[in-house]
């Protein structure tokens, strides 16, 4: 489906965003991977993706937090490919604390990575995305970009501030065949998710998938945490021609969690 296609991703070498770049290069996208990571297991990770699909694959290091290192990251990937087709705005942090409590610079870290940086490569992309006259932008929001949530007031606001930037992007581009949209899921069984879970199970000495399932269903009526491959799918739709028309949604995944 996406054959001669190139894709940025950022943070993709673990988490959301590495299940994202194995999705689109299952789908033949050649991949610029981001992220921090031993170089070893990186370099390793790069071959295996490419090899497996036979495409190639890059991998930029680049700490989008810090000054303009986003916009240099679509330049990178414009110097080893030629040109972008696909930016998945994945690369995000949070700091828990109440507001009272929330040091300065935490918050600029974390509007830093989870909206400036989408900001900057959206732009340094698009002109581009018009010269070819195709693009997909996809942010990774969160469903803390649809609703609140205690402790953690930088994290909802730039969710919320990621998701204005989607609609602001799909309307400056609803006229082409660029489009932008936001991804938003509730809790994801990434790494984190596990390790909450087997510390649960050790405290509450009860099993390992019970603690699984009170972990998801603290937010979620499903009980179920999403798999990061079921939010890599929704990317793939949305880099499809079927979604051609789907312009400025938030496309919610979430076990229920905006239904209650
Ligand atoms: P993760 O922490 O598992 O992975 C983050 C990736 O980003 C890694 O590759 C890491 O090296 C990279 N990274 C971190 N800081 C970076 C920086 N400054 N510059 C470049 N790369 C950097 O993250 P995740 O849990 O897979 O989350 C991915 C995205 O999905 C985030 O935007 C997050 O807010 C969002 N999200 C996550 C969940 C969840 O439950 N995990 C739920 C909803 C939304």
């Amino acid at each position: 489906m996406l054959e001669g296609k190139i894709a940025v991703i950022t943070g993709s070498t673990d988490g959301i965003g590495l299940a994202i770049a194995r999705a689109l290069a299952a789908q033949k996208a050649s991949i610029m991977l981001n992220g921090f990571g031993d170089p070893a297991s990186v370099e390793a990770l790069r071959k295996e993706l490419s090899e497996q699909h036979g495409v190639k694959v890059a991998w930029s290091s680049l700490d989008l937090a810090v000054g303009t290192q986003a916009t240099e990251l679509i330049e990178a990937a414009t110097r080893e490919f030629g040109h972008v087709d696909i930016l998945v705005n994945n690369a995000g942090t949070q700091h828990k604390s109440p507001i009272d409590k929330h040091p300065m610079n935490k918050w600029d870290l974390v509007l830093a990575l989870n909206l400036t940086a989408p900001f900057q490569t959206i732009r340094a992309v698009l002109p581009q995305m018009r010269e070819r006259n195709w693009g997909r932008i996809i942010n990774i929001a969160s469903i803390y970009g649809l609703t609140g949530g205690y402790d953690r007031s930088s994290y909802v606001a730039s969710k919320h501030g990621l998701v204005g930037l989607t609609k602001a992007v799909a309307l400056e581009t609803a006229g082409s065949p660029i489009t932008c949209n936001a991804v938003c899921p509730g809790d994801v069984s990434t790494r984190i998710f596990y390790k909450t879970a087997k510390d649960m199970s050790l405290r509450d000495n009860i099993p390992r998938e019970e603690a699984i399932r009170r972990v998801a269903a603290t937010n979620m009526p499903s009980g179920n945490a999403v798999a990061p491959a079921q939010v890599a799918a929704l990317v793939e739709f949305l880099c499809s021609p079927a979604a051609s028309e789907v312009r400025g949604s938030a496309m919610s995944m979430d076990g229920g969690w905006l239904a209650r």
